[in-house]
């Protein structure tokens, strides 16, 4: 499973720090989040593989972005 943060869309509302601890961190200053490991992908858009343990919290913090900042994928395609 991957996940995708796309950081200009972030809106600094830190549901997704909530919902995964240890994947989402805080960047108070700038209001965004960070996605902790990650590597930018494109302009803004910041991607890792989510551990196996981790993930009903990724899919949990893609959920809960008011904005639709985090998209998860499994295979290839998005689920959430
Ligand atoms: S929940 Fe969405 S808008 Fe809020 S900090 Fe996370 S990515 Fe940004």
């Amino acid at each position: 499973m991957r996940i995708e943060f796309d950081r200009d869309v972030c809106i600094g509302m830190f549901q997704c720090v909530a919902e995964w601890e240890g994947g989402f961190e805080r960047d108070s200053n700038a209001g965004k989040a960070v996605l902790v490991d990650s590597e930018e992908v494109e302009e803004g858009v910041f991607s890792r593989d989510v551990p196996e343990d981790a993930e009903l919290d990724a899919k949990f913090a893609a959920r809960s972005c008011p904005v639709d900042a985090i998209r998860v994928y499994e295979d290839g395609e998005q689920v959430v």
